[in-house]
Parts: structure tokens; C-alpha cells; sequence
């Protein structure tokens, strides 16, 4: 049996987005993050793909980064919530995993470590305004402090900060969250690293040391109004799927579940074999951009598990079998984000098993 939902890879703009980051961020090093199985691209593959051209690599979760010691990769690795019990220590520095050291909790396990087993390497996280991990502010250079006189710890600790909403280039509290870093974080030694993807292009005085990016990487922007390709991105995933059937179907006629679409005159209705079974979100709503052999359709109609109806007026040569593209280069994935509420990290991340992965050079 083969599967028609196909999310193809494009392993040439993975590699072009990190260098691209590599320019805007110089002389920043680049740890690109790759959470979340590669925001849904893959972890091994995106990895692979980058070839050790990444200063390092930053995961959710200690298993993703046993995952990229499996596969061969020596790069530093940061596990950006760190460890989440006393046990997770031991392995880390097995593994010679970075732990960001963001709580209370994570001082006391690390001040058993022992130097015998190597030395961790540790990011400490400042909550400079996002309050969700981090230290507050005022106990910055006391756990700094801490820290320092474990034999158990690296004596270069870094420094780390998250914005809470750097893709609003005008906005007053990412101003204020690199303030509150600064204070925070002034005498202390140590690299600093504030900057997710958009940081890196609209916040370039938070460069720091390292910049820690994700969704650029995979060419998609959570900027408003902007796909990844308005920056020089290009986008890394193409969903694609196949007509499976072209009905011609009368004016006042409901479409789809609870028919909430009516179609205005008689006209043909594309179903293609995709629906949220595969990923693709079921809050799209109708007229959400799809391809159809090239041409722009519109979704009409509730997004099924398995299927979607298109409108296929606009597209008179469309035949069952043309190919039907959901988001890619050609259609960015940021306009069905915005069509359905989320945004372009959700979709990549929601690919389901039954989607088949393939992979590209270009
Ligand atoms: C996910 C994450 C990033 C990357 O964010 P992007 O917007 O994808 O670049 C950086 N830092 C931390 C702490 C994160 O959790």
C-alpha cells in the first residue's frame, strides 16, 4: 500500500539557512535547535544534513541528545531545560552534554556531581521577563557564584536569556527583557546568549555570543505577515499529497461535514488526500490557500481526517492524480498557519506517522 501524504525534506535549504543564520548572527556562534524531532523535519536527518556545520546543537530533552550521540555527532550539545532529576546527571556528562540550570532544584544534584566523570558544562538561565524557566534576576551572581565553586561543574558557565515576544520589532518588553539580562548578569564572565530566530533579525544588539535558532533554520518565520522567504530563508518541508477525485457538484449544495460550505453555482470540488489525520491543521478555514498542479485553489469546507474539498473553478485543467501541494517553497507554510490560528512551528511539528518522509539535495 502506499502512502499518498508525502513531507519532502530539502536537505540544500537546510544548508543554506544555517549559513544564511552564520551571516546575520557573525560574530555570533550558531547552536541550532533542534527540538521537538527537528521542529517535525527530522532530528537525525537535519543533523546529519548539517554536516557539523552547526557551533552545536540545543534540545528539548536528554533523550534527543542521547539520540545525536548515537548518530555519530560531536558537536556540543545543550539540553535546554537541563537535567529533571539527580540521575540525569551521570548521564549528561557521560554523554558530555551542556545542561542550561534554570531552577533550585538543579543546584543541589549538581553539587554531588562528580569531576571524576568529566566536568559538566552549564547555561544559566536568567528569567528576564518571560517567567516561564530561569532564575530570577537578583539571584543571578550568587548561583553564578554557586556554581563556580562546584568541582563537579565547567568553570565557563554561560549566560542565557529567552524573549517572550521578539517577532514584535517595535515592542517594548523584549527592550526590557535585554535590560533586566544585562543588569542581571553585569561583572559576571562567561558567554552570553539571548537570541532565538527573530532576535536574530530584529534585535541585533542582542546578538551576544551564541544565538540559539530553530524556525529560521527550517526557513519559517513567526514574524507577522512575513514567511521565512521575506528574510532569505528558504523553507525545508514541502507537504504534498495527490486529487483523488474531481465531483461536479450543484449551486446550494453543502460541502463536507456539517456542510459548512455552499457552493455559490455549479462547479467542480477537488478531494485530495490529506486532513488532519496526516497533520495538516483542521482549524484551516476555507479559503486557505492549496496548489493544484501550480495554480492557487481555494479549501472550502470543514478539513476532513482523511480529505479536503478545494474549489476548483479557477483551476479548469486539474485532473485526478495532479499533484496538490499544501505548503513548500511555492506556498508558505506562515499563510496556512495564519488561515487556522497557529502558527508555522505548530504545523511542521504536528506531521503524524502516516506521513511519508523523503528526502531532497536541493
Ligand atoms: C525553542 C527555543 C529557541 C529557538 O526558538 P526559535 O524561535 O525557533 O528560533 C531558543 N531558545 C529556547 C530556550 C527555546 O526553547
Amino acid at each position: 500500500m502506499s502512502r499518498t501524504t508525502v513531507a519532502t525534506i530539502h536537505l540544500g535549504a537546510l544548508r543554506h539557512n544555517l549559513e544564511r543564520l552564520r551571516e546575520l548572527a557573525a560574530p555570533a556562534k550558531v547552536m541550532a535547535v533542534v527540538k521537538a524531532d527537528a521542529y517535525g523535519h527530522g532530528l537525525e536527518r537535519v543533523a546529519r544534513a548539517l554536516n557539523g556545520s552547526a557551533d552545536a546543537f540545543a534540545v528539548a530533552s536528554l533523550g534527543d541528545g542521547l539520540r545525536l550521540r548515537a548518530a555519530g555527532h560531536r558537536q556540543r550539545i545543550v539540553v535546554l531545560s537541563g537535567p529533571d532529576q539527580a540521575g540525569d546527571i551521570a548521564e549528561m556528562q557521560r554523554l558530555g552534554l551542556d545542561a542550561a540550570i534554570h531552577h533550585e532544584s538543579q543546584l543541589q544534584w549538581l553539587s554531588e556531581a562528580s569531576p571524576i566523570r568529566g566536568r559538566v558544562r552549564v547555561w544559566l538561565k536568567v528569567d528576564s521577563g518571560m517567567h516561564r524557566l530561569g532564575f530570577a534576576p537578583e539571584r543571578a551572581v550568587a548561583v553564578h557564584q554557586q556554581l563556580a565553586t562546584m568541582p563537579g561543574i565547567d568553570p565557563d558557565i554561560g549566560l542565557m536569556t529567552h524573549f517572550a515576544e521578539s517577532e514584535v520589532f517595535d515592542g517594548e518588553r523584549t527592550r526590557e527583557q535585554i535590560e533586566r539580562f544585562r543588569d542581571a548578569t553585569r561583572g559576571l564572565t562567561g558567554p552570553r546568549s539571548l537570541s532565538n530566530s527573530a532576535a536574530v533579525i530584529g534585535w541585533p544588539d542582542a546578538r551576544g555570543d551564541w544565538v540559539r535558532t530553530g524556525g529560521l533554520l527550517y526557513g519559517l518565520s513567526v514574524v507577522e505577515g512575513k514567511s521565512g522567504a521575506d528574510f532569505g530563508f528558504r523553507a525545508a518541508m514541502t507537504l504534498s499529497t495527490r486529487l483523488i477525485a474531481i465531483n461536479a457538484i450543484k449551486r446550494g449544495e453543502r460541502i463536507g461535514y456539517n456542510g459548512l460550505w455552499e457552493c455559490p453555482e455549479d462547479m467542480p470540488v477537488g478531494v485530495a488526500a490529506v486532513g488532519y489525520g496526516d497533520g495538516y491543521p483542521r482549524s484551516a478555514v476555507a479559503g486557505t490557500p492549496v496548489l493544484v498542479g501550480g495554480q492557487r485553489v481555494p479549501l472550502i469546507g470543514r478539513v476532513s481526517m482523511d480529505l479536503i474539498t478545494l474549489d476548483l473553478r479557477d483551476a479548469p485543467g486539474a485532473k485526478v492524480g495532479d499533484r496538490v501541494t499544501l505548503w513548500g517553497p511555492e506556498l508558505p507554510v506562515e499563510i496556512v498557519a495564519a488561515q487556522s490560528g497557529t502558527i508555522s512551528y505548530d504545523l511542521t511539528c504536528g506531521m503524524t506517522r502516516r506521513v511519508l518522509f523523503v528526502e531532497d539535495e536541493e
